[in-house]
């Protein structure tokens, strides 16, 4: 096992945990019909900052990656909605029927 790989594991579940929380808190959506995660341009930034926080302080095994430390957590949030459409891309490609 090379770190680098297992520091890429703990990357993506940094990555996925984050995103569970920017769907949580209203930043990223999810598509009910396909499951595919968009951003709904809201950008409530400070408002999931302030969910992210409280989530770790209160332990919540949704941030358990994060182990106690909200600055990774809320600098993927930051950066997170940069990866994604502002629809769900399998929406857009029917869009029109
Ligand atoms: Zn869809």
């Amino acid at each position: 096992m090379a770190p680098t790989q297992d520091t890429a594991d703990r990357q993506s579940r940094l990555r996925e945990a984050a995103v569970q929380v920017a769907l949580r808190t209203g930043l990223l959506k999810r598509c009910p019909v396909h499951g595919e995660v968009y951003d709904p341009g809201q950008h409530d930034y400070q408002g999931a900052c302030m969910v992210a926080g409280y989530l770790v302080n209160q332990s919540d095994p949704l941030v358990a990656a994060f182990q106690d430390d909200r600055v990774p957590l809320t600098d993927l949030l930051r950066t997170l909605c940069r990866g994604y459409g502002s629809t769900c891309p399998r929406c857009s490609a029917v869009a029109g029927g």
